[in-house]
């Protein structure tokens, strides 16, 4: 690496990415319909014998790339969870890959390790989480790449913690309990580590709870499982579900998963952000209870992909399952008496190699502030609630389920009942949004309806963003409406 060319390169990027993000609002927000191997077919067949100059490479994305991309840092961007990208989570992920260093174990790059311990203490101080899930509580945290690794990770370590206990031979007795409106990056989790998929409880929800898990439904499902010889191992309760936003009662299921000596995992994946702001630790009230929480930074606090905080309360319970101890990664010179324990994260994950993530979030943290995230947050917040609000005051429209965070879920009501082409006019309603290029949203179904989902959470969006969408879901609206008039 050459320093000076690698000065002259990276500004040319960094150039690149400040005119895409000047630019951003011109591109249709999702790619345009492209035929499936276009971009093969415009691309050679095999890498350059010779190294090729960069601006002819910016060239190339620039004229064949970005066409074929989903803008998801377009403040127009309203789909799945957006994915935040901001200036410090830009530069703390510069920092990460240009120091490149790989903190596996605690001497592989002491400090980057070290800072991984403050970082994840500093969040879960941040989100309210109880002193028993921080390093400096007996507990401790981890960054790792997904909600979807955390979750393995802890089913591991459930999953050997109950083994000790029964056996090993008693695998096929232990069974998992979620709800319908469980991401199912659980179920993948559960699958991965050994669990009968027949012994997997997706247990169902209903509007009157707001499409919460109650402890009574998983009480019934364990006892059960009991009566029928199974081993009850592990709960997920989920804070802001992917469907809808929806809320499972942390300390209810809480109580009810110690009754069963379960491990209670809470998947705040996309809430759990909102937690810095006083008003939504609530929804976190009863973590004490819980073996783990996760939440992913990289969804609503401003810090690029990748980047998930995976707190555990017994990290021994974690490392059992995931250790490994090669002589060749051994921390020679450390652990020896009266020192603090170095800690190696390679055994609080899946991968040994591992990224800088600390140094990202850190920065974050630092540019930002507590005051700062708590902003970001509130201006999302506040334009749902005006979405929500403005939705629920037109009568062609109904607000589906309370919102409780930045997602509004809503639809064209049925015109009479037993209107039966409802799903179809609102899945035109979507598409023509969508097509139009001002805006992307997704959908979402529950008790059989079809449901319009607005997500409100990019970096760059801002109210005036939403009233815009909300404009072009009118008059698109209107015209499909005209349409289906009998
Ligand atoms: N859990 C919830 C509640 C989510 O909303 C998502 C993604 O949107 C996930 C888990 C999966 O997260 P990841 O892609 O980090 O595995």
């Amino acid at each position: 690496l050459d320093p000076e060319v690698f000065s002259g390169e990276s500004r040319a990027v960094v150039n690149f990415l400040a005119e895409y993000y000047r630019d951003v609002e011109k591109y249709p927000v999702r790619a345009a319909e492209l035929e499936p191997g276009l971009l093969c077919k415009l691309l050679p067949e095999a890498a350059p014998e010779n190294g090729e100059p960069l601006e002819d490479v910016l060239e190339d994305v620039r004229r064949d790339i970005l066409p074929g991309l989903t803008h998801w840092q377009s403040p127009s961007f309203f789909a799945y969870f957006p994915m935040n990208a901001s200036t410090a989570g830009f530069v703390g992920e510069m920092l990460s890959v240009g120091l490149n260093v790989v903190p596996f174990v605690w001497a592989a790059s002491p400090a980057a390790a070290e800072l991984e311990c403050v970082v994840v203490d500093w969040m879960g101080k941040l989100l309210g989480l109880p002193q028993r899930l921080l390093f400096s509580g007996g507990g401790g945290g981890v960054l790792q790449g997904s909600t979807c690794e955390a979750v393995v990770c802890t089913l591991a370590a459930a999953r050997d913690r109950a083994l000790a206990k029964l056996g090993h031979e008693n695998i096929m007795k232990l069974a998992v309990y979620a709800s319908d409106q469980t991401h199912v990056t659980f179920q993948k989790g559960a699958r991965l580590v050994g669990i009968p998929p027949s012994n997997f409880r997706v247990i169902q929800t209903s509007a009157s709870t707001g499409y919460g898990l109650t402890a009574d439904a998983v009480r019934a499902a364990v006892n059960r499982d009991v009566a029928d010889g199974l081993v009850p191992l592990y709960l997920c309760a989920t804070v802001g579900t992917t469907g809808l936003g929806a809320v499972d009662p942390v300390r209810e299921l809480g109580e009810e998963a110690r009754r069963h000596g379960m491990w209670l995992h809470v998947d705040a994946a996309y809430a759990g952000s909102a937690a810095i702001c006083p008003e939504f630790q609530g929804y976190l009230e009863g973590a004490e209870l819980a073996d783990s929480v996760s939440t992913n930074p990289h969804k609503w606090f401003l810090t690029n992909t990748d980047c998930c905080c995976l707190w555990v309360a017994s990290p021994r319970a974690l490392t059992s399952a995931l250790s490994t101890d090669p002589e060749y990664l051994k921390n020679v010179g450390t652990n020896s008496t009266g020192k603090p324990a170095a800690v190696d994260f390679k055994d609080w994950q899946i991968s040994l190699s591992r990224r800088f993530r600390a140094i990202k979030l850190w920065v974050v943290l630092r540019r930002y502030g507590a005051v700062g995230l708590r902003a970001h947050i509130h201006r999302h917040v506040t334009a749902a609630k005006w979405f929500e609000r403005t939705v629920a005051a037109d009568k062609r429209f109904e607000v589906v389920v309370p919102r409780k965070f930045s997602l509004v879920c809503f639809r064209l009501r049925a015109r009479f009942p037993e209107d039966d082409t409802v799903d179809d006019l609102n899945r035109e309603l979507l598409a023509a949004v969508n097509s139009s290029g001002r805006a992307f949203m997704t959908h979402f179904v529950v008790d059989g309806k079809f449901v319009i989902r607005l997500a409100v959470g990019g970096a760059m969006t801002e109210m005036k963003h939403v009233m815009d969408v909300w404009e072009l879901l009118q008059g698109k609206a209107d015209e499909v409406l005209r349409r289906y008039q009998i």
